[in-house]
């Protein structure tokens, strides 16, 4: 397939400004949406068959944020899209002052393949509502979303506005060469290098959304059965495979032994039985196999079982773990979910910075001083007090990470931002100038500018 040809193509309609138009915009958010809902049936199917991910799971965690987004910009996008009158200094007396958002022009999204249809199409949803052309490519791994995601664009949109892009590491690293004029990848850390060197050759900005280990807290203020039930969702949604998933827990050792009794408690009602429709499998074998590799049996406390064929994990919680043991080493990505304790929150936190800034962090606190000292002292992409994921669902609050897991946000207006530049414009009126700035510079005029500024 010639995508550079693809690339050139959207590269020219966009020069012909009819992205720009804010109703060709909001005609084709609708269109996006029509052909998203007249194939649900066929979206589940396809996502259930790549691994079994439910009806429920793939409209509440996929379907139902695009369509939020989609809803919010068809709202917002007249107010977004107007140029944003701001002050006007002395400098420039005389002068208006505006910021006009540009789309950015050309853009591609990468996606990441454990909620394919949200990490793929939402950024999509930003980069039309923004104005841009997009290719796009999502993760090669669960095969069936990714051809239906190509049927339903490629069949629907013209190639030189929107363009699927099927296949993997060789597909990417050939369209990463060209001069995009905005890079949004979702995926590992790992890649996000990749990706990121690659945008540099152009100079092309970028949006990684990548992960990271993040912990939940629990102190002995917390609302045991919230934590416990909160966690257990939060942990083994998506049979853990989320990047905002707890990846581990940390508990005041006093209450230890009644957390893990309640968390017992949350996991045989929550009923995670291979072949359970609430549950999902593994992606593939090689991350069947890697997960595996993190348990040790020794450390079980709950969990542990497997089936190969199905490629199921029981939800699997660790106790007696150490920060050097393996576990501690990557993000599990899988459902596997490491309790170490602590004695002291301050400590703590000081040892949750000494590795990477997580991409989400969640305390479960009923004390004041304790939520404060967790938002002063960690920092991580974004999180919850009392909760875990929500953070998320919220389309008014920027989504990303900061450091390791990630660079910039989206979600809403910080979605519509991420893929437009800002263009900074002073107006003048063509008289009552005083003749401070120009030469000849004296000293009367460096008085007056002193006193001026
Ligand atoms: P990944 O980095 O392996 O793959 C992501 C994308 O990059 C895929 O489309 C893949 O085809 C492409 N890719 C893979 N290797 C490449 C290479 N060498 N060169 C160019 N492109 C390449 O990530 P994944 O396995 O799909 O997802 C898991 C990771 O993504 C986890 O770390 C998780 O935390 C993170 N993640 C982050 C978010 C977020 O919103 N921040 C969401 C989901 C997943």
């Amino acid at each position: 397939m010639d995508y550079f040809s693809i690339f050139k193509s959207q590269r020219d309609f966009y020069k012909s400004h009819q992205t720009k138009d804010i109703s060709f915009r909001k005609e084709n958010l609708i269109k996006l949406q029509k052909i998203l809902k007249s194939n649900e049936e066929r979206l589940y199917q396809a996502i259930y068959i790549d691994f079994r991910k439910s009806k429920f799971d793939t409209y509440a965690n996929e379907l139902s944020i695009i369509y939020a987004e989609i809803k919010y910009f068809l709202k917002n996008i007249e107010r977004l899209s107007k140029p944003q009158k701001v002050k006007t200094n002395l400098a420039n007396l005389l002068g208006e002052s505006n910021i006009y958002k540009e789309p950015l022009g050309c853009a591609l999204v990468i996606g990441a393949w454990n909620y394919p249809y949200q990490l793929t199409l939402a950024p999509v949803v930003s980069a039309i509502a923004a104005g841009n052309t997009c290719m796009i490519k999502p993760s090669e791994l669960p095969e069936n979303t990714m051809r239906l995601m190509a049927e339903l664009i490629n069949n629907n949109f013209p190639s030189n506005y929107l363009y699927v892009v099927e296949g993997g590491i060789p597909e990417t690293t050939e369209i990463l060469k060209y001069p995009f004029d905005k890079i949004f990848f979702t995926g590992s850390p790992k890649v996000g290098k990749i990706v990121y060197q690659a945008a540099s050759k152009n100079l092309t900005p970028v949006t990684l959304e990548l992960g990271g280990k993040s912990p939940a807290i629990v102190t002995k203020s917390a609302d045991l059965d919230v934590a416990a039930k909160r966690i257990v969702w939060g942990k083994f949604l998506n049979g853990g495979q989320s990047c905002i998933a707890p990846d581990y827990v940390l508990v005041e050792e006093s209450i230890q032994d009644e957390f893990l009794k309640r968390l017992k408690k949350q996991l045989e009602e929550a009923n995670y039985e291979d072949g359970a429709e609430h549950y999902v499998s593994i992606i593939n074998k090689r991350n069947f196999d890697r997960i595996l590799g993190l348990i040790e049996q020794e450390k079980i406390f709950y969990g542990g079982k497997t089936n190969e064929a199905t490629l199921y994990i029981q939800p699997t919680v660790l106790l007696n773990v150490g920060w050097e043991d393996a576990v501690m080493q990557e993000e599990i990505f899988g459902p596997v979910l490491p309790v170490l304790s602590f004695n002291n929150l301050q400590e703590t936190l000081g040892r949750i910075n000494k590795l990477d800034k997580p991409l989400a962090a969640y305390l479960f606190t009923n004390i004041k001083a304790e939520k404060e000292l967790f938002l002063q002292n960690i920092s991580f992409g974004g999180g919850c007090v009392n909760d875990t994921i929500m953070h998320i669902a919220n389309e008014n609050l920027p989504f990303g990470g900061v450091g390791n897991s990630g660079i910039g946000n989206y979600h809403g207006e910080f979605g519509f931002n991420c893929f437009s530049h800002q263009k900074s414009i002073i107006k003048k009126a063509v008289w009552g100038e005083p003749n401070l700035k120009y030469p000849p510079y004296t000293e009367k005029k460096l008085n007056w500018l002193k006193r001026l500024m």
